[in-house]
């Protein structure tokens, strides 16, 4: 799998390349920001439920933090690797700046499979892996978040190892808690339903009907699972689900009540479980007749050789970085409409800032509050988005790009270069 990551870090820095086409910018620090700031790796041993001890390896990378104190998630997953972070943590640097929120990039992740580890193992993981970032993390340095295989309680035990070594309690310093512990209202949905915000902002655009659109989705975590129901409530019709087995297809619409059972239930798809359903694979999804495609899983999914047989009409990346920069190329031919990962899954880290920000003021929002201030973000950074589009006649990617890299780069130009 090194080859895999090493192949989306290349394509991380491809788009930075491709943006630099529109941006006034020096090739200094443009060397920089294709690199990341700080990295760390660490070795650590876990004991296992079986008496025996594992090292495992993690990481805290660091991309950017010229807007503000580095932000991103922690993923647990077998196939994270070094390039895979950096890459990842550069997405993150630039959809900060893409919403305009004064967060910089990071991200973090250990080589696992937590399906096969026990709770009391996933406890001991993430507490010896906080205890060995916490050099490089903290509330104004850097906050980590939830991602692929983590939720709100290893972000909770997350908290509680950094506290216990800080001798007082620190909530600010990660977010996706559980409400019990800091965590904010509206966090834990944030990224599915800012999914659909951007999606119902494409729709209206691109003067597309909502109402009985067909949407495929690759992906039933966080925010598969959440951006589906969302999805049902605005009048669209989920036609296809997954998960990392294979999903889900019925034409008509899926029964979402019957396929989120079935999900909680056995942890897998089952189409025995859900009437009228048709079993699909995670390739053939990304292949249906549709009008929205909303790939939220993992990286490099849609390439330049299944590109051409695309058949929605709007491409909504609720994963980070699913679309390579030569499927891109194909997509834009096509005419698909793509909103860019950067802006269409911004909702999560958008939310994050929001409890960060009610951590360090010790206040708590209400649901309202969360709810209205994540919309006007998104929308007004759709909007800013698509003016770009429309004046420099790119991609919506490019766009994005342009906006959050921008951004970025006056924020170097801004405070120089010292010592
Ligand atoms: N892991 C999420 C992402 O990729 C959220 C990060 C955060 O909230 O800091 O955007």
């Amino acid at each position: 799998m090194a080859q895999k990551g090493a192949q989306i870090l290349e394509m991380a820095r491809k788009q930075v390349d491709l943006v630099a086409r529109y941006l006034d910018v020096d090739q200094g620090i443009l060397e920089r920001i294709k690199s990341t700031k700080r990295e760390l790796t660490v070795h650590f041993p876990v004991k296992m439920d079986d008496g025996s001890v594992r090292v495992f390896t993690g990481y805290r990378i660091q991309h950017d933090d010229s807007r503000g104190p580095f932000k991103g998630g922690i993923r647990y997953h077998p196939d994270v690797d070094l390039d895979e972070m950096r890459a990842l943590a550069m997405w993150m640097t630039w959809k900060s700046a893409v919403v305009n929120i004064p967060f910089g990039g990071a991200k973090g992740g250990v080589k696992c499979n937590p399906k096969e580890m026990s709770l009391g193992e996933l406890e001991r993981l993430t507490r010896r892996f906080t205890w060995e970032i916490s050099i490089v993390i903290g509330p104004d340095v850097d906050i980590p978040a939830p991602d692929v295989y983590t939720n709100p309680q290893v972000m909770a035990w997350i908290m509680d190892t950094y506290s216990v070594f800080q001798g007082h309690t620190v909530p600010g310093v990660v977010t996706g808690k559980p409400l019990e512990l800091g965590g904010s209202v509206g966090r834990h949905e944030a990224t599915g339903k800012g999914v659909v915000i951007t999606t119902l902002k494409a729709c209206e655009y691109l003067n597309l009907p909502i109402e009985g659109a067909r949407v495929a989705i690759q992906g039933c975590g966080n925010v598969g699972s959440i951006a589906a129901q969302y999805f049902e409530r605005v009048g669209a019709r989920v036609i296809a689900i997954s998960d990392s087995k294979g999903g889900l297809y019925n034409p008509n619409g899926l029964d979402l009540r019957a396929v989120m059972n079935c999900k909680r239930r056995y942890d897998r798809l089952l189409e025995d479980e859900v009437p009228g359903a048709e079993p699909v694979t995670n390739e053939e999804l990304l292949e249906l007749e549709c009008d929205i495609l909303v790939p939220a899983a993992i990286e490099g999914v849609i390439t330049k050789e299944n590109a051409p047989r695309v058949k929605a009409k709007v491409l909504v990346e609720g994963a980070n970085g699913p679309t390579t920069p030569e499927a891109d190329e194909i997509l834009a031919d096509k005419g698909v409409f793509v909103v860019p990962d950067i802006l269409a899954n911004a909702g999560g880290v958008v939310v994050s800032y929001f409890e960060w920000v009610q951590n360090l003021q010790e206040l708590l929002w209400s649901e309202e509050e969360v709810a209205t201030r994540l919309e006007n973000i998104l929308k007004r950074s759709f909007d800013e988005v698509v003016a770009i589009y429309e004046e420099k006649k790119v991609t919506m990617r490019m766009a994005a790009y342009i906006l959050g890299v921008g951004r970025v780069l006056k924020a170097h130009m801004l405070r120089g270069i010292y010592p």
